[in-house]
């Protein structure tokens, strides 16, 4: 077996010496576990956010779709292939499927994926499907006719948020970093405008594209993009916080508020920081609530099945950018932080 261990904390944005690939013997199994063998592995950008709660020395995080190849637990026969949702970055796991002390299921057996790929249980029918389907459906609230603005929209979570506004009848706008990626949106996706983020004229083609401003805002990056989106929103407009990506690997950004005691300029990144979006939360009473995606762990097989249905009926499109191999994880991780990949990022062992 072979697993990545966290070597040293991440600065700026990781670098392959922070992980240390090793080999490691396995224990026969006991009554009661399982031993599952990796076939597609995650890369997502929480496993850079919560680096710095990590301990030095443990797997580093993950979720995979394994193979059950050895078993002493009849809920997990061996042939069956399963979600191992904290099983980390690692070929080969043993586990007796039980919930963790938060109350999370470690594995589950797939649903029947009724003909599509099992890969699909780590996007649009896992983690990142149920992210958009929950957090922007019940936070958003969104209504038929509203102007819904989406960040990260190439993404595995935002791809699927601007489709189901749109199975919902709202206008949607796209934000990403890459002109090739606003066309998958618009031409496939029938997303019905983007804008580059990259843009000097960011800011411009935002009003010329929400000439009724914007009713929702599902944010996935935060910074000075979402600044500028909330300043444009409506009376009542609801913002969905999910993520904010834009500052997972820079150091100044992602210590926030601690800004605030900056030895010299003190006053002046107060001051900025708290006028940022405050008067339009305010002036335009918007609500702005933030989530995290196991809020609704008892209703998680009603957003697999709900975007499944709507993958069958052709309403929701689906794209995975696969990398081959377990020894390149890293570079799929790394790759996928800077903008790599168009839908879901994962690795195929
Ligand atoms: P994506 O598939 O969207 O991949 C990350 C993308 O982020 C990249 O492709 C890149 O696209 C974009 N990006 C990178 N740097 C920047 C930047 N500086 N500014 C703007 N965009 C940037 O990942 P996910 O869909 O898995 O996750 C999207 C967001 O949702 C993340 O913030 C994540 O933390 C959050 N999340 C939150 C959950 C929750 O429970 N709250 C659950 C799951 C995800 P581009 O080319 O457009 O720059």
């Amino acid at each position: 077996a072979r697993k990545y261990v966290f070597q040293k904390q991440f600065e700026g944005l990781p670098k392959e010496t922070d992980l240390k690939l090793v080999e490691e013997e396995l224990p026969p199994i006991k009554d009661g576990e399982f031993l599952a063998e990796a076939v597609f592995l995650s890369v997502d950008p929480y496993m850079r956010a919560y680096a710095p709660q990590l301990p030095l020395g443990s797997t580093f995080i993950g979720s995979q779709v394994a193979k059950v190849i050895e078993s002493k637990n009849s809920s997990f026969p061996v042939g069956q292939y399963i979600v191992g949702n904290s099983f980390g970055w690692r070929t080969h796991t043993i586990s007796d499927g039980k919930p963790t002390q938060a109350g999370q299921l470690t594995a589950w057996l797939i649903p029947d994926p009724e003909g599509l790929p099992l890969s699909y249980s780590l996007g649009v029918l896992g983690m990142p499907g149920n992210t958009a389907y929950f957090g922007f459906l019940e936070i958003c609230r969104p209504k038929s006719g509203e102007t819904v603005v989406v960040t990260g929209a190439a993404g595995a979570v935002g791809s699927i948020v601007g489709q189901i506004a749109k199975i919902k009848g709202c206008t949607v706008i796209g934000i990403a970093g890459s002109e090739e990626k606003g066309k998958w949106l618009v031409d496939e996706l029938k997303f019905d405008r983007f804008i580059n983020y990259k843009d000097k004229d960011f800011e411009k083609k935002l009003k010329a594209a929400t000439p009724k401003g914007v009713d929702c805002y599902f944010d996935n990056v935060g910074g000075e993009i979402s600044t500028q989106i909330i300043n444009r929103m409506n009376k009542f407009g609801r913002i969905s916080v999910c993520g904010s990506i834009s500052g997972y690997n820079d150091k100044e950004k992602a210590r926030g508020m601690r800004f605030w005691w900056h030895p010299v300029q003190n006053y002046y990144f107060f001051t900025f920081l708290a006028g940022a979006v405050q008067f339009a939360v305010v002036s335009q009473q918007l609500k702005m609530e933030g989530f995290i995606v196991h809020r609704w762990l008892d209703r998680w097989f009603e957003g697999i099945k709900q975007n499944k249905q709507w993958i069958k009926e052709g309403k929701l499109k689906y794209r995975e950018s696969v990398t081959e191999g377990f020894d390149n994880m890293f570079k799929a991780f790394v790759d996928m932080l800077q903008g790599g990949n168009t839908g879901k990022a994962i690795v195929k062992v």
